[in-house]
């Protein structure tokens, strides 16, 4: 069955979608999962059968006969009520059916029976799964550390394992521009290199071409991940200005790009706000990313911004007068909103950090909520992504994060019903500035973001540590298997809790 598994797998979303057309006898499988005669009992208890030690827990799960299948071949068919990206799975003595609404759903069935397979053999079993949030991400910083590409793909093949579905590259920040853009070579030649005097190991510098980028992105679409590229802007610009003084309110620099331990954590480099030639490069750079990257999102930072130099700088006050501005938090919105015009008009939807809400945001832009924000965020009609640093900041320590916290964590909680159907999702997010060699890497994701994909997949009600403990503890040959160098010190994994 391995080989079965693995075969349907390959094949490509518009094969399996044919395949769907014409497969037969949806309607007696929908009819049978339906029929609660036909079913055990829902099982409530997520830790206490050891052949369920299935991660993310399933909407709902029932134990059949007791029996297991060892040889069955596996059947895919269409079910209209799955929805998107969900999926039914009947392990029978007669056989194994997928019924799934779309490929994705296919996908995640058979990431599930892969979780069910131990020593060739499946449980029979009934499952009926769809994901809680549409978004459960995860945040690779490629700028102050380069990950590599093949750190890039084993990633998303370890987040499609468990169900995760975004994957967003911060691609620029002060440490190094990572993206080729064609129109502006120069961001990555000197831009994507640390100075030399600095000696940097070559493994953390570089940068991506769009090829590379185009082949990652496919490699992802192929495993039901979307990628979100992330341009920083107007802060977090250093190695922008290190390339081109002329977007700087100054118009020049002394500077160098640097490693994040041997300069301020926070440059007070900006992109002059008040200077034309800064939207027209950004708008550049912008349409380049947004030809690589089908993604519906585009991330454009905004976190950070230090706004020193727009108080002093002749052109940025003038913008203030012209445009009837207040204050500085102003010109961040109206840099904003005019970046927003630009994505929106290309089709694309804005999001940016928390502090793109100071001075107002554009409507149809999204928020990702590191600092807060999303309460008024959600009030106002804006959709939400919830990574706060509280719960979900994987390069801080186990003693600060651990795993049983980010678990406890709950992305609507304090929400009205309304305000919660803003939240798209929840997020992961790792910053490659203390940790930067993939051990290490690993070490701070693993195991903490299988918590983070089981609170983005698995129903609210559902959230229970000790079950999830063993469950997790069940998983950890997989990750070794999946050659993932998870921490594996119990004491640092417990940690503070609360
Ligand atoms: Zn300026």
């Amino acid at each position: 069955m391995y080989v079965r598994i693995a075969l349907v797998m390959l094949i490509s979303i518009s094969c399996l979608q044919a395949q769907l057309a014409v497969s037969p006898g949806s309607e007696d499988l929908e009819k049978n999962f339906n029929n609660p005669q036909e079913s055990a009992k829902p099982i409530t208890v997520h830790g206490g059968d050891k052949d369920l030690s299935l991660l993310p827990w399933p909407t709902e799960v029932r134990r059949l006969t007791g029996e297991y299948v060892t040889t069955a071949e596996s059947r895919i068919t269409t079910n209209r009520q799955s929805g998107v990206e969900g999926y039914m799975l009947d392990v029978t003595r007669e056989g194994i059916t997928i019924a799934a609404g779309d490929a994705a759903g296919i996908f995640y069935a058979q990431q599930t029976l892969g979780q069910l397979t131990v020593s060739n053999r499946v449980p029979c079993v009934r499952i009926v799964d769809k994901p809680r949030f549409q978004w459960r991400g995860l945040m690779l910083d490629c700028s102050r550390t380069f990950q590599s590409l093949d750190y890039l793909r084993r990633t998303i093949d370890r987040m499609a394992a468990f169900k995760m579905n975004v994957l967003h590259l911060h691609l620029t920040d002060d440490q190094g521009w990572r993206m080729e853009i064609k129109k502006h070579p120069e961001l990555t030649g000197r831009g994507a290199r640390f100075a030399e005097k600095y000696s940097e190991p070559k493994a953390h510098e570089g940068f991506y071409t769009q090829e590379e980028l185009r082949d990652l992105v496919k490699y992802a679409a192929a495993r039901h991940v979307s990628i979100v590229p992330e341009i920083e802007m107007p802060g977090h610009s250093h190695e922008v200005i290190v390339c081109r003084p002329d977007l700087s309110c100054a118009g020049e620099t002394n500077g160098d790009i640097f490693p994040f331990f041997k300069g301020p954590d926070i440059t007070s480099d900006i992109l002059c706000a008040g200077n034309e030639k800064t939207f027209a490069f950004m708008q550049d750079v912008l349409d380049e990313v947004i030809a690589v990257f089908p993604s519906p999102f585009i991330h454009i930072g905004g976190d950070e911004a230090p706004k020193e130099s727009w108080k002093s700088c002749a052109k940025c006050q003038a913008r203030i007068k012209t445009e009837g501005l207040k204050n500085e938090h102003e010109l961040q919105s109206y840099f904003i909103k005019r970046i927003e015009k630009h994505l929106s008009a290309k089709g694309k939807r804005l999001i940016g950090w928390s502090e793109i809400l100071q001075g107002g945001l554009a409507p149809n832009a999204a928020v990702m909520d590191w600092i807060g924000g999303a309460g008024p965020a959600t009030k106002a009609g804006h959709d939400v992504v919830m990574s706060p640093t509280s719960h979900c900041y994987f390069d801080y320590t186990y003693k600060r994060i651990s795993t049983e916290r980010a678990y406890s964590y709950d992305p609507v909680a304090g929400l009205s019903a309304e305000q919660a159907g803003h939240v798209l999702g929840l997020q992961a997010n790792f910053w490659s500035h203390i940790d930067r060699e993939p051990e290490l890497v690993d070490k701070q994701l693993f195991p903490r973001l299988l918590a983070i994909a089981e609170r983005g997949w698995s129903p609210a009600d559902t959230r229970d540590w000790p079950a999830f403990k063993v469950r997790l503890d069940a998983q950890l040959p997989r990750l070794r298997q999946m050659g993932v160098h998870y921490n594996n010190d119990e004491q640092i994994v417990k940690g503070e809790v609360k």
